[in-house]
């Protein structure tokens, strides 16, 4: 067994988070840090999602760190939402610019980690065999990571290939000539069924709700935008940090139903014509009103059929049971187009469900079909799955699995009470997965580091939030999602709905990310209010 090391803080993941919060760590507080990190690259969520046509869905110039100026202008972005394998690129740029990758353990997952109350530090433990004994446990495990492969009868008997879209493998997969199943429409399947039905003789995609989908509108971006990007960096910065969504434009301060029907819908076309999440921003009341709500999702649907040509398919696509937005509403390069070409076909898993797999293909109530590729774009045990598949046990042997069996339980989304000195980079109950979540991530890095230099500037050993601050936030968090129409779906992620047996809690802050900022930062004002200090 090997040595235990002694360091001041442990990271789990070597994505956005990790990396930033190793760099933070050591360069600004002058700490020891090592991050470990399953995968053989960091990249985290971009490591792993290759898919084809994975692309972020926040604009480049906002999808990048804004910490250093220096990398603000070193970098630049060639198109408007960045794809898959520039996104990696930057990561990789950044590990390399800022010397992250000596204190970065790859092919190495954190495998058990223990609180130790005695000496107030956390014992780790490596499938690699390392240990570690460090002050601070951090998790920058992202929200996105835990692919939720659904259990299908009969996978095991299928003799042809199949992937899930979040353990895409490295050396991609051919479709040419190949009869491919698409399951699932969410934001993957969306992004990804355009670009497989360009290349397969057949895709059929077994639809189960119906979605909204927005045009994105890809373009490469024009020596101009890249210049003006650069020159406005801080009001850029300024407007992604003081807005709801964290996304580089303002919503628009008017209701849907204060202007004319005929105003309205020159609107919709406009951001239609656009392109990307601008067309949610262009009225206030979009996600609090359903009202208003109905207003652009008739707009959305009324496009699904003038786009698709089969009135049969249309009507399954354009069958949507849910307010726009509700669910993060993808943006797409001619999903709906796709439906119109000769080799693509949409099953309604609703109206004949699938009964199980076979060794040739997929079985539902209505026939069988035959495929030599199957493609799961199904999603993720999103937010806690990645958290609670790790065996963290806090003050008093607190198991996390166990302490969050009826959902998860935080303080701001920072920590949770009985793990002391352990803090989650956008952990449950904070805005993450609602924004672009690059600042949210820097806020809540920042956040932790200035907790951590507190700390050590006083001698302080332990911080941990209490009970009766996480019950309140978990009712401030029920109270902002209840404000809106986002509990609505009934089916969503946001929910934990996707996953069988998982409690059905809302789990990210839908307040907003520049109110958030505010309670962050009030609470530090307050002296740190809803934690406690040992010595
Ligand atoms: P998702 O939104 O959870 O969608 C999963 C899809 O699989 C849904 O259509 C779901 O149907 C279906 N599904 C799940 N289990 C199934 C089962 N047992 N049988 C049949 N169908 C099943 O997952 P995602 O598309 O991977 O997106 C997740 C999130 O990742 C997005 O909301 C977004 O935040 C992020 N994302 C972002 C980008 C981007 O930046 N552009 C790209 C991809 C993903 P139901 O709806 O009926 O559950």
């Amino acid at each position: 067994m090997s040595a235990v090391q002694q360091i001041d803080a442990i990271i789990v993941g070597a994505g956005f988070s990790g990396m930033y919060q190793l760099l933070s760590l050591r360069d600004k507080l002058g700490l020891s840090a090592k991050v470990l990190e399953a995968a053989d690259g960091v990249g985290g969520t971009w490591y792993w999602n290759r898919y084809p046509g994975a692309r972020c869905d926040s604009e480049s110039h906002s999808y990048m760190f804004y910490f250093s100026k220096e990398l603000v202008h070193e970098w630049e972005w060639s198109e408007r939402y960045p794809q898959q394998p520039e996104i990696l690129r930057y990561l990789n740029y950044v590990a390399d610019k800022f010397k992250l990758r000596p204190d970065i353990a790859l092919n190495t997952r954190m495998s058990n980690a223990q609180y130790d109350e005695a000496t107030s530090r956390w014992l780790v433990s490596t499938d690699t065999g390392e240990r570690y004994s460090a002050k601070y446990l951090i998790t920058a495990v992202g929200c996105l990571s835990s692919a939720n492969l659904p259990k299908i009868e009969g996978l095991k008997d299928f003799t042809g290939q199949w992937y899930h879209t979040g353990l895409w493998p490295h050396a991609g997969v051919d479709f040419t000539g190949k009869r491919v199943a698409v399951i699932g429409t969410g934001s993957t399947g969306i992004q990804a069924i355009p670009v497989i039905a360009a290349q397969a003789a057949h895709l059929t995609v077994f639809q189960r709700t119906p979605n909204y989908s927005l045009p994105a509108r890809h373009a490469p971006l024009t020596p101009e935008f890249k210049q003006y990007a650069k020159a406005h960096a801080d009001d850029i910065y300024k407007i992604m940090t003081t807005n709801t969504n964290g996304h580089p434009f303002a919503i628009v301060d008017r209701s849907a139903l204060a202007v004319s029907s005929e105003e309205r819908e020159a609107i919709f076309e406009e951001q239609w014509k656009m392109g990307g999440f601008q067309f949610r921003a262009a009225f206030n009341d979009i996600l609090s009103s359903q009202e208003a709500n109905d207003t652009a999702a008739d707009f959305i649907c009324n496009k699904i059929r003038e786009i698709v040509k089969d009135p049969a398919t249309a009507e399954l696509l354009s069958d949507i049971d849910h307010p726009f937005a509700a669910k993060r509403p993808p943006i797409d390069a001619d999903y709906f187009e796709t439906y119109n070409r000769d080799n693509v076909s949409l099953v309604s898993i609703r109206q004949t469900p699938i009964e199980r797999i076979t060794a040739s293909g997929i079985k539902t109530s209505e026939r069988e079909y035959a495929f030599d590729i199957i493609v799961f774009a199904t999603g993720f045990d999103a937010m806690t799955g990645s958290l609670v598949k790790m065996d963290i046990n806090g003050r008093d042997k607190r198991n996390l699995k166990d302490y969050w069996q009826a959902g998860p339980r935080t303080y701001l989304g920072l920590q949770v009470p009985g793990f002391p000195n352990m803090f989650t980079i956008t952990g449950p109950g904070s805005p993450s997965v609602l924004c672009n979540m690059l600042p949210a991530i820097e806020q809540h890095v920042d956040w932790i580091t200035d907790c951590i230099r507190h700390m050590q500037q006083k001698g302080l050993d332990r911080v941990e939030t209490t009970e009766q601050a996480s019950q309140t936030w978990q009712q401030e968090v029920d109270r902002a999602a209840n404000a809106t129409l986002l509990p609505k779906v009934k089916h969503s992620w946001y929910l934990g709905a996707n996953i069988p047996g998982k409690p059905q809690v809302f789990m990210p802050y839908a307040g907003g990310l520049a109110h958030y900022r505010e309670i962050c930062n009030n609470a530090v004002a307050q002296g740190y209010k809803g934690f406690e200090f040992n010595h």
